[in-house]
């Protein structure tokens, strides 16, 4: 009998153990043995957005100030697609979730930091290959299931200036990297992630029309991420994703706040 005892009390102590171990980064995180980078920029006026149709700038204004209404308070308008911000899988395709109906656990993952900031050097219109990942599994291992892709374009050098960030030429065509299709499709079907995302306006580049890679991600029920900040900050595997988007009921995505969380 005391040695049943005994044995379930070591069960016991191993199903603790194994919560402590699950608990890992956000305890971490809560004990301050963690890095948390934020990936998200600060919303204000000068926030890239989609420069076409009825797409707009952020706008901010005071609506109580607390000198003359003893309370401080503001009111804003912006496109979904502005700023840091999600495509839900309905920004493309039907009858796919929209932004508030993507469960948490969809927003949580492994980070995957794909850097191609040579390639883009050279060619601004530059589309990650899948070759791209294949080299990249080579050195870091096999992207795993679950996974969050994010391109490190080195485009968060142009952020401060809308211009150089959407680099239109004089046909009002843009030139900045995505994503090819063929990447996309080995990353939804091969390797089952959770989402991409990317360090500029969009999960396709400026030049790729049809949005090929939107529709691939949609299509599979996944997610965009687009303008990340700080990809550069990040270790090419290690970090854990959490993205917070607004809750826009049926909305086509919105801003998001996205933070990595790091080992020290
Ligand atoms: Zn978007």
């Amino acid at each position: 009998m005391k040695m049943l005892l005994k044995m379930f009390m070591f069960g016991i102590m191993l199903l603790l153990q194994g919560r402590g171990l699950w608990a890992g980064i956000l305890d971490d995180v809560m004990k301050g043995k963690a890095t948390v980078i934020d990936l998200t920029y600060p919303l204000n006026g000068k926030n890239a957005y989609w420069p076409v149709g009825n797409y707009a700038s952020f706008k901010y204004e005071v609506i109580a100030n607390i000198k003359k209404d003893m309370v401080f308070s503001g009111r804003y308008s912006t496109p979904e697609h502005l700023g840091t911000h999600i495509d839900a899988p309905n920004h493309f395709v039907l009858n796919q979730p929209s932004v508030d109906q993507i469960p948490f656990e969809q927003l949580i993952g492994p980070a995957v930091i794909i850097d191609v900031t040579d390639k883009t050097e050279k060619d601004a219109d530059y589309a990650l290959s899948l070759s791209d990942v294949l080299v990249w599994e080579k050195t870091h291992g096999q992207i795993s299931e679950g996974s969050i892709v994010l391109l490190n374009t080195g485009w968060s050098k142009r952020w401060q200036n809308f211009e150089d960030y959407k680099n239109m030429d004089m046909n009002g065509r843009m030139h900045f990297p995505g994503y090819s299709k063929e990447a996309a499709v080995h990353l939804v079907e091969k390797r089952h992630i959770k989402g991409i995302g990317i360090d500029t306006l969009s999960g396709d580049c400026g030049i790729c029309s049809d949005f090929p890679v939107h529709h691939v991600i949609n299509s599979a029920g996944k997610f965009i991420l687009e303008n990340v900040a700080n990809l550069d900050k990040l270790p090419p595997k290690g970090a854990t994703l959490i993205i917070a988007p607004i809750k826009i009921e049926g909305g086509s995505g919105g801003q998001c706040r996205i933070w990595a969380l790091m080992p020290k």
